[in-house]
Formats: structure tokens, C-alpha cells, sequence
């Protein structure tokens, strides 16, 4: 998901909007925008579908007045399977004693069921299905004073991956888990500030980017007094997703002060250095491949071409929630560039393989199209484990790692050769020189070595084993 947040602004919600549009990549399924205004109180919208389509028309904007808003994009993850309900898109509103706080939360508690289940033993009503309620709820029970202090106190009790921005009448409160699994950046726009998933979203209003939010760090920020930050957690080692890296960030964004595109691009260099191949044409699955792919070309002089061409008007296929939408829209977003592509030795570079399902389908279309040779180059460790911390896949059972050898996966996919970057390749290509430290590894890199930070507690109560 992306989360979004601009306090001491003129009409906060068309910020909101356009943030939220530059992180529409992190969700496609629905948005929502809470905003106050000191005349009107809280406002808020939550829509299905593109910020596009529904943050731009004025008889929604001018709903949400006011110098104060968040917003959040969505697309469900472990737990919240099957059609989203427009009760599940966020932000969440709480009226609290001291006044009403909304939350948008991106990534996933790993202790949902267990919490949620005690907070509706003593008394609380759930509003939705989603794990990121249980924050409104533990705010509303704590016995703290303030709001930023019943967050502290709410966020204590919840494992996982979260990083939050939320509001209360006249505060805006980023914070990020001890492990700082998932993005969150500070930035500056005239006499106000933003809090963002991501980079791209400050380029877009013009913002200054000032800093990234620190792992276990929460600030709080009043449009008089700027900036407070305070660590309420115990520190740890960080953790973040390494995988954002790979392929859920947007490539013009700046994570832990590195460019996003460059690191794909080294990790292309670093595959092309680990897997070379003799071939005619490095193509990427775009649009997830692309950096890749000219990172292997330029390491390994063959020429890169678009040997794929992608629908711009599709979204992303993974995002899609049902397997039967998914299985269509390879077809309705890519198709083969016939011309380029007969006779030759094509090498293809896409992200990821996780069920599989999108290499042999573009497998296919490439061999139709005439192609002598298939090469798969694969910018990430094979996927054998899934994701608890928000990012969304399947089931151990379906991700195609998780039962094959590389070999076996290769006679599945059907092409004449597959070859996944090393763990150690992609830590180098983050800009750890000397690769992954085994014994505290600087990154989270679960769904590749099954080595998960945080206890996925709610799944193993559910009979997932490590
Ligand atoms: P597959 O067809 O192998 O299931 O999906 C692989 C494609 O989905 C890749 O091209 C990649 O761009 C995209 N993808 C990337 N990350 C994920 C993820 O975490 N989950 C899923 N389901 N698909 C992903
Ligand atoms: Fe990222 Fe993979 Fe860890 Fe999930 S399991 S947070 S996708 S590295
Ligand atoms: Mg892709």
C-alpha cells in the first residue's frame, strides 16, 4: 500500500491527491482521503479504484477542506483475501475522548487474529476486516493522555510491518516499526510537510525531500512547531524490505540514499556477470524488468531492445486479486514485437517468478513470434517463501520456488535456460560491498531464505511451518 500525509497547506486534499496518484503503483484497488478543517471537522472519501478517477472531480474535492489531510492507497495482502469492501479502505477514523484521529497503515501485523480477538473479548466493535484497525481500537483503549501517546501505546502491543501516518485535528504522526520493514520519508512543501511511502510523491507537489523516518522512529509534526521526534520502541537491527529494492518501489524514488533505478540497474550488471549467456537480444518483461535488463546489456554488450511491448493503460497483473484476472492480463498487457524478435536468441529479464505464471505465458508468446532461443535472467532470488509483511503473495503451495529446483522450474517454464541473481548478488547491487551478513542480515530478505524477523504468529496459529 502507499501512505500519504501533508500538514500546513491550503487545501491539504489536492496534495493528498497527487501523492497519492505518484504512489498509485503501491495499491490499484481503492483509496481514501481524511482531511480536517478547523470549521468542518473531519472529512473523509473512500473510493474503489484509481486516485485518477476519483480525487480529481470538484464535487468530491470540495469535501475535504482543510490544511490537514492523509490518504491511502490499497491493495490486500495476506489475511484480507477475496473482494475488498469499501469498510476495508482506509484511512480508518477513531473518536477518541480527546478528539477524533484517523490512520492509513502500510503493511501487515503479524499478530492481528491474536489482538483482535482479545479487543472484541473486552468490548470492541470492528468496523472492517482489516489488520490495521486493531491500531484504532488499542489507541481507543489506552490509558494515556495524548494521542501521539496512545499511539506509542497501541503500536507497542502490534507486531510485524507497519509504517503509519495519521492525523488528529492539529498534529500529523509518521511512524515506523522497530525494524523499518516498510518506506516512510519526510519532506518540506513552502511552510508544510509531508509524509510519503515514497519519494516520487514530494517530486510531483515539489516538495524537499528532508529525510527518511527512521526504523522505530515516530514524529510529530504541528504546522507552529515542526518536527518532534521521539523513539518509543526498543531498538533492533533494521530490517527493511529488500524486495523494494527489486520491485515494488517506484525506480525514480531514493531509498536509504540510494537511487532505485540504479540499484536495478546493478543488479542487472550483477546477473550478467553471474549469468552470462551468448545471445542475440537482452529484452525486458516491462515494465518491472526494464532497469534489469539495461543494467545485463551494458554489463554483458548485447544489444537491449523492447522485444515486449506493454499496454500503458493496464495495471500492474500481480495486483489483481483473483487468479482468473491475473491469468488474463498477461495477454491484455504485453505483446511481442514480431519483427524483433523471429530468429533470434532472445534474453529475457523480468523481477521475479513467483507462481510462474507470467514466464511461461510470455515464454509462449516469444516462441510464437519466432524467437531460436529463450533465456530467463531473473533480478531476484527465487521466491520460496511468502511475504507476511504486506507484500502480497501466495501461499507457500503455489509459489513455484517453493516446490521446484531451479532446474525443475526452467523444464517448467519450458525455455533453454533460467538463472535467479545470488542473495549475496542482490545485497551487493544494494550497496552492501561485502553481501549478505549472514549472522544479522542488514536487509529483510524473507520470502528468498525463509529467514523471518518478525514471528509470523497469526499464520503459524493458522498451520503455516517455518
Ligand atoms: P508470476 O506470474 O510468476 O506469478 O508473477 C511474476 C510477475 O508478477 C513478475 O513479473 C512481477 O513483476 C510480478 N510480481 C512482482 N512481485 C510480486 C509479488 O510479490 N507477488 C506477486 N504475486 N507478483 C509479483
Ligand atoms: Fe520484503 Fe520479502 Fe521481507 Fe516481504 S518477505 S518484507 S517482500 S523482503
Ligand atoms: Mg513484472
Amino acid at each position: 500500500c502507499g501512505i500519504f500525509g501533508v500538514i500546513g497547506v491550503q487545501d491539504a486534499a489536492s496534495f493528498v491527491a497527487l501523492g497519492l496518484h505518484a504512489l498509485q503503483h503501491r495499491g490499484q484497488e481503492a483509496g481514501g482521503i481524511v482531511t480536517h478543517d478547523p470549521e468542518q471537522g473531519f472529512n473523509s472519501a473512500r473510493r474503489f479504484g484509481y486516485v485518477r478517477d476519483n480525487f480529481t472531480s470538484q464535487s468530491v474535492m470540495e469535501t475535504l477542506p482543510g490544511p490537514l489531510g492523509i490518504g491511502h492507497v490499497r491493495y490486500s495482502t495476506a489475511g484480507s483475501k477475496g473482494q475488498t469492501q469499501i469498510r476495508d479502505v482506509q484511512p480508518f477514523f477513531g473518536e477518541f475522548a480527546m478528539g477524533g484521529a484517523a490512520i492509513a497503515h502500510n503493511g501487515n501485523i503479524t499478530n492481528a487474529n491474536a489482538l483482535r480477538r482479545e479487543l472484541i473479548e473486552r468490548g470492541s466493535i470492528f468496523q472492517s476486516s482489516s489488520d490495521s484497525e486493531c491500531i484504532i481500537h488499542l489507541m481507543a483503549r489506552s490509558l494515556q493522555r495524548t494521542i501521539p501517546e496512545r499511539m506509542e501505546d497501541a503500536l507497542r502491543r502490534v507486531e510485524g510491518a507497519f509504517s503509519v501516518v495519521a492525523m488528529t485535528r492539529t498534529k500529523l504522526i509518521g511512524v515506523r516499526d522497530p525494524l523499518g520493514v516498510r518506506p516512510l520519508v519526510l519532506g518540506k512543501v513552502g511552510d508544510g510537510w509531508i509524509l510519503s511511502s515514497e519519494t516520487c510523491a514530494l517530486d510531483i507537489i515539489g516538495a524537499e525531500f528532508i529525510r527518511e523516518i527512521e526504523p522505530g522512529e515516530m514524529v510529530v509534526i504541528t504546522a507552529e512547531d515542526g518536527v518532534q521526534s521521539h523513539f518509543p520502541f526498543r531498538p533492533q537491527p533494521s530490517k527493511f524490505c529488500i524486495f523494494e529494492h527489486v520491485y515494488f518501489s517506484r525506480p525514480d524514488s531514493i531509498l536509504g540514499g540510494r537511487s532505485v533505478y540504479e540499484t536495478r540497474e546493478a543488479i542487472g550488471r550483477e546477473l550478467a556477470k553471474e549469468s552470462p549467456v551468448e545471445a542475440d537480444l537482452v529484452c525486458p518483461v516491462p515494465d518491472s524488468g526494464t532497469p534489469a535488463a539495461i543494467g545485463f546489456s551494458l554489463e554483458s554488450g548485447i544489444p537491449y531492445a523492447m522485444g515486449i511491448i506493454r499496454n500503458q493503460y493496464m495495471g500492474r497483473t500481480f495486483i489483481e486479486p483473483t487468479e482468473q484476472i491475473r491469468n488474463m492480463g498477461v495477454r491484455l498487457k504485453l505483446n511481442v514485437n514480431r519483427a524483433l524478435i523471429r530468429g533470434k536468441r532472445v534474453i529475457l529479464v523480468d523481477d521475479s517468478v513467483v507462481r510462474g505464471t507470467t514466464s511461461r505465458k510470455i515464454k509462449d508468446m516469444i516462441l510464437d513470434a519466432g524467437a531460436k532461443e529463450v533465456h530467463f535472467r531473473i533480478a531476484s532470488p527465487p521466491t520460496a517463501w511468502p511475504c507476511f509483511y504486506g507484500v502480497d503473495t501466495p501461499e507457500r503451495e503455489k509459489l513455484l520456488a517453493a516446490t521446484m529446483s531451479e532446474d525443475e522450474m526452467r523444464t517448467h517454464l519450458g525455455v533453454d535456460s533460467l538463472k535467479f541473481i545470488s542473495l549475496n548478488g542482490l545485497y551487493r547491487a544494494v550497496g552492501e560491498t561485502n553481501g549478505r551478513d549472514n549472522a544479522c542480515p542488514q536487509y529483510c530478505d524473507a520470502c528468498f531464505s525463509g529467514e523471518y524477523p518478525v514471528r509470523p504468529s497469526d499464520m503459524i496459529e493458522k498451520g503455516f511451518s517455518l
